[in-house]
């Protein structure tokens, strides 16, 4: 008698609207997993991811692509994830998807079809999440983020935010890993719909330079130590796991690499985070360190 338990196969549509494809570059460099187990394999036990439409990695193109879409929008039931922003401004021309009888299909047109007939969605990147840099100002598309696109269409379908410019691959598949394992309803989100596994505290919580931090030691120039608060570094208001988690393979991450934390997993990212390399915010420093306090801001430029 054959024992085997029969895999689950969960359809995955997954669009790019305004975006630079870093976000996409991130997916597909995942290490652990691989993509290719990703891809091939059961992403947990008994149940496997089918990417039905993905613009990068799919063999189709044109009529035949387009109308895998056509039919997901008829069959529901599918996990849909957006990577971009949704312009919006005329008519949304700004971004197509591809093109239906003749006509341009913009992201709009498919995220407003496809969004409500998705068991779950999930805005992957800081675009998709709250605008990011194709939302960033002077904004000419009038680009909105996934989040804004579901309130004013009054699309109930459940979101899950993963921003990041780009985000790291875990973040993506560790959530979807959650969600088929412990079950949506019990994935715990922050205010901002991000997950807290990999979102629920500061950089500055977990950052090694942080005793430098305290000692109010300030790295000048990069290249020197120190911590690189005066150097720009957002990490005193940047939320996600970077410092333990690490990029490409476990090898390095930004402020590991003397660069500091741009705040890219922020609503704020990019325009009110602020330039990247200028000390423009006030830190809340532990009421233990108010010496230090005084000590950072007399450090102000
Ligand atoms: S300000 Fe940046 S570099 Fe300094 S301790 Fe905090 S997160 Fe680390
Ligand atoms: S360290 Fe900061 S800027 Fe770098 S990836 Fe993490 S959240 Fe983004």
């Amino acid at each position: 008698m054959n024992s085997k338990k029969e895999t689950k196969t969960i359809p995955v549509i997954y669009l790019q609207g305004a975006a630079c494809s870093g976000c996409v570059t991130s997916t597909l460099c995942s290490t652990y997993p691989s993509i290719r187990n990703i891809l091939l394999q059961e992403i947990v036990p008994g149940v496997k991811l089918e990417f039905i439409f993905h613009p990068n990695i799919m063999t189709a193109s044109g009529n035949l692509a387009m109308d895998v879409l056509e039919k997901a929008a008829r069959d529901k039931n599918y996990v849909l994830i957006i990577d971009g922003a949704i312009p919006t401004g005329e008519n949304g021309i700004f971004c197509t998807t591809g093109e239906k009888n003749g006509k341009k299909s913009t992201i709009l047109e498919e995220v407003l079809s496809l969004a409500p007939g998705a068991i779950m969605s999930i805005a992957f990147g800081s675009c998709a999440s709250y605008g990011g840099i194709a939302g960033a100002l002077p904004n000419v598309t009038d680009s909105l983020s996934v989040d804004d696109i579901f309130l004013s269409n009054q699309i109930k379908t459940p979101l899950v935010n993963i921003p990041g410019c780009p985000p790291h691959p875990d973040w993506l598949f560790g959530t979807i890993g959650e969600i088929l394992t412990n079950g949506l309803e019990n994935l715990k989100l922050d205010e901002l719909k991000r997950p807290l596994t990999y979102y629920g505290k500061l950089i500055h919580e977990n950052c090694p330079r942080r005793a430098w931090f305290d000692e109010g030691k300030f790295a000048r120039k990069f290249g020197d130590e120190g911590c690189l608060y005066e150097l720009g570094c957002k990490g005193p208001v940047t939320y996600s796991d970077c410092p333990v988690r690490l990029w490409n393979g476990k090898t390095n991450w930004c402020i590991g690499s003397g660069a500091p934390c741009g705040g890219c997993t922020q609503p704020e990212y990019p325009d009110y985070v602020g330039d990247f390399y200028y000390k423009i915010i006030d830190v809340e420093v532990p009421s233990s360190q108010r010496k230090e306090k005084s000590k950072i801001h007399d450090l102000g430029r």
